[in-house]
């Protein structure tokens, strides 16, 4: 536990030292980043998220359309429903004439960003990646990446072709945690990851999963605080949700207004980021995916792969079975008064 309280509560004092803070992109102390976390109400904290996220980032929602192309995963990890030892799952994997039908419907639909997200699929290398990239580069959209560890090279070879981000979330910053979870690495070689593919000027985006059996709060705090530093342009936090056919089927679901508080304090020390509100928080319960507009966040990222595979992705139980209602979704975020980046011209 922290030792001090280092702003006095309740006072308007709090607020302004905390947005000329975020503001001016001081950095946030670990007492500071415990106060707000242990002793702040949510609503106030929230509110503080939002008002930053109006300020540095106004209004508009990014939509970003995801298509999961491959489920065949090398890895083990141990909180993931497309692990390498869950045999009782259908494994698919897309060709590149249907991820490129499917990005020029969704390119049609008005959808500024492609993300195209795997396990980590070896017969899905770089080289051949790359050729999908520099075709749906063609559509005059961006490109996200979100297939894994790879190789400073083959990351190279990707940006090389096109692609203009990069998902990588580094899941939890406590060592031994990562290490019992994701039994195929280790933590050194995630964040060595982020930096090559900060070094390549590619767009990253980090995060963590927030409820795992054996995390504290303390290093929720220092997720933030590496955050802080590693600084990146995206930050996706989701709840852990157990999955039945894997060793952590009996643990319980993570907090989703601890992801909530998460979201906050993420867009109070990185104002300019771009968060989404994770899938993960709506199976949980839709109202949160909501919650999360208001809580800091100003991304939402549809699954859009192909209702034939859409169910075999089951990173988590119910993700499959999400539909997204778009009209629904545009809807909501006209009453919200949020703009969205849907290119009004093609759209229908
Ligand atoms: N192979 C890629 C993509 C992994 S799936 C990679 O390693 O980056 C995308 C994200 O799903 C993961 O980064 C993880 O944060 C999340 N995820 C997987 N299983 C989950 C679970 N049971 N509960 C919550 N999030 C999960």
């Amino acid at each position: 536990m922290y030792k001090k309280l280092p702003i006095p509560k309740s006072t308007n004092f709090l607020e302004e030292r905390i947005l000329e803070k975020s503001f001016k992109g001081i950095k946030f102390s670990r007492e500071e980043l415990a106060y707000l976390l242990y002793e702040l109400d949510s609503e106030s904290l929230y509110a503080l998220a939002d008002k930053i996220r109006k300020e540095q980032r106004g209004n508009l929602v990014f939509l970003r359309a995801i298509i999961e192309f491959s489920n065949y995963c090398r890895n083990n990890c141990l909180y993931c429903g497309i692990r390498r030892d869950n045999k009782e799952l259908k494994r698919y994997r897309m060709k590149e004439k249907e991820i490129l039908a499917e990005a020029e419907k969704l390119v049609l639909k008005g959808f500024k960003t492609i993300v195209l997200q795997s396990g980590e699929d070896p017969l899905w290398d770089a080289k051949r990646l790359s050729k999908v990239v520099k075709e749906i580069k063609k559509f005059g959209v961006a490109v996200t990446l979100s297939v894994g560890e790879l190789d400073y090279k083959d990351y190279a070879i990707l940006r090389e072709a096109g692609a203009d981000r990069y998902l990588l979330k580094h899941e939890t910053i406590d060592k031994k945690l990562f290490s019992w979870l994701k039994p195929d690495t280790t933590l050194e070689k995630r964040i060595r990851c982020l930096f090559w593919l900060k070094e390549l000027e590619y767009e990253v985006g980090a995060g963590c999963i927030i409820g795992l059996p054996g995390q504290t709060l303390d290093s929720l705090i220092d997720d933030l605080l590496f955050l802080q530093e590693l600084k990146p342009d995206m930050v996706g936090h989701g709840p852990f949700i157990p999955h039945p056919k894997t060793p952590l089927a009996g643990f319980p679901y993570g907090n989703p207004e601890l992801v909530l508080k998460i979201v906050a304090l993420t867009r109070i020390i990185l104002p300019y980021a771009n968060i989404p509100a994770t899938t993960a928080l709506g199976v949980i319960n839709p109202v949160y995916r909501i919650k999360a507009f208001y809580a800091g966040a100003n991304v939402i990222m549809p699954d859009l792969t192909p209702e034939k595979y859409k169910t075999f992705y089951e990173i988590y139980p119910g993700k499959g079975i999400q539909k997204f209602d778009l009209n629904g979704w545009l809807e909501t975020f006209r009453k919200m008064g949020r703009k969205t980046d849907l290119s009004p011209i093609n759209y229908h």
